[in-house]
């Protein structure tokens, strides 16, 4: 039935609870793919929910090597700040498809979430997003490699701050119940992630609890 949420909202704790799991996975830090310095100090929050993305940009998709991956980050933040006007990069982390993380938008202290720009709320949100246009007309499809990059990063996440991926609960921000990890367009009027990559956002959430609940990375 449209409209009713598939899953039960759980209220959520007033912090911040981490649960033994995931591992962090290999992250190339700012300094690696050369990130410019934020404008302006940065805001944080604490991420109780995950939202994916993707960057809609055929360039990115078309990068062969690391170095042309990490030359398109650069890229990604140089329109979000000298065009959008942001702080800095929007998002937290981005994934190329060869599966490499890069560290976007964040301080290097994994204890703290830096509050991005990537779904019009922000606030109580991390945001990942994936090389690649994910709909029509250009129709990528997600590789193995950067789903398996998404569910070790989100995963990690989540376990890092006690987030079921498998839940729903209320974004307050945006100011409804909404899946813990969601896609772009659950809170906007956009395409984003695209279908080839939302549709696979069910088995993802099962593929990330899994990993949460295993301890044997
Ligand atoms: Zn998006
Ligand atoms: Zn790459």
């Amino acid at each position: 039935m449209p409209g009713l949420p598939r899953r039960a909202v759980v209220p959520l704790p007033d912090v911040s609870i981490p649960v033994p799991g995931a591992a962090k996975p290999p992250v190339f830090s700012r300094a690696e793919w050369g990130a410019r310095p934020p404008r302006t100090g940065y805001t944080f929050t604490l991420a109780r929910h995950i939202g994916l993305h993707h960057t809609a940009t055929v360039e990115d998709w078309a990068a062969i090597t690391w170095e042309e991956c990490a030359a398109r980050v650069r890229a990604i933040q140089t329109y979000h700040i000298d065009t959008q006007g942001w702080n800095d990069i929007g998002y937290a982390y981005v994934v190329c498809k060869h599966g490499h993380v890069f560290q976007a938008r964040e301080d290097d202290d994994d204890s703290t979430d830096v509050q991005g720009a990537h779904d019009g709320f922000n606030r109580g949100s991390t945001g990942i997003s994936a090389f690649g246009y994910f709909h029509p007309p250009v129709n990528h499809q997600p590789t193995e490699a950067q789903l398996s990059a998404l569910v070790h990063l989100t995963a990690w996440i989540a376990s890092r701050r006690g987030i079921d991926p498998l839940g729903r609960s209320l974004y307050a921000a945006y100011g409804s119940p909404v899946d813990n990890v969601y896609g772009h367009r659950d809170v906007s009027a956009t395409a984003c992630p695209g279908d080839n990559l939302y549709g696979r956002m069910e088995a993802l959430r099962a593929a990330i609890k899994d990993r949460t609940l295993r301890r044997l990375y």
